[in-house]
């Protein structure tokens, strides 16, 4: 296959919907995308099983030449194995990339959403003509993204620019983390109208 014209699979493990899209290497437009919600209280073999009849829509029989994954939680970008989510339960220690070349046979890259997306400013977007950003992601969690002098840094354990779970307020409400006023338990996409709404109770009864 010609390295120019090669099939590239997009995928996106997200906290509650998951995407996966095909492109051309080289093209700066998608052929094709799809999109599912995860239902509630799903787990990580759900996702996957969702992800899989994703990725059979997209290829109808085609194979891929490469497969970039972003992943809604820390992974361990080394090794394309994902630590663990704290959305969905089951995907501690889940070797992604080993499990995902089997089956395509393709070779696979797995990274943390937030910094995959902190890369593609860099290149593409915001981040363009600059050798070090931050980014920041706002949706189910709160996370970000390292780069530094033109390359990914994602510092031990892979949790560089994890923000999510830092905690901003020791007296706060409680977080899914277990912990107490998180980033994420103010900023994240469920929390944020939560909070709103617990504001607006707290100011009409005053
Ligand atoms: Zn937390």
């Amino acid at each position: 296959m010609n390295s120019q014209n090669k099939l590239i699979l997009a995928l996106d493990f997200g906290g509650t919907k998951h995407a996966a899209a095909i492109v051309h290497s080289g093209d700066r437009k998608w052929q094709k995308g799809r999109r599912a919600l995860s239902p509630p209280f799903a787990g990580a073999t759900v996702d996957r099983e969702i992800m899989r009849s994703l990725i059979h829509q997209l290829l109808q029989g085609e194979k891929p030449g490469a497969i970039g994954v972003s992943f809604g939680g820390p992974v361990d970008a080394t090794t394309g194995t994902v630590r663990l989510s704290h959305h969905v339960p089951g995907w501690e220690n889940t070797p992604l990339r080993e499990l995902l070349e089997t089956e395509y046979g393709a070779p696979v890259s797995v990274d943390n959403d937030a910094n995959v997306a902190a890369l593609g400013e860099y290149r593409f977007g915001a981040g363009k003509g600059y050798e070090s950003m931050f980014y920041i992601t706002i949706s189910t969690g709160v996370g970000g993204g390292w780069i530094l002098n033109g390359r990914p840094w994602r510092g031990a354990d892979g949790m560089a620019g994890e923000i999510g779970h830092i905690v901003v307020d020791p007296e706060g409400p409680k977080c899914l983390c277990g912990k107490r006023g998180c980033v994420e338990r103010f900023a994240s996409g469920p929390y944020c109208p939560n909070s709103a709404a617990v504001l607006a109770a707290a100011t009409t009864s005053r």
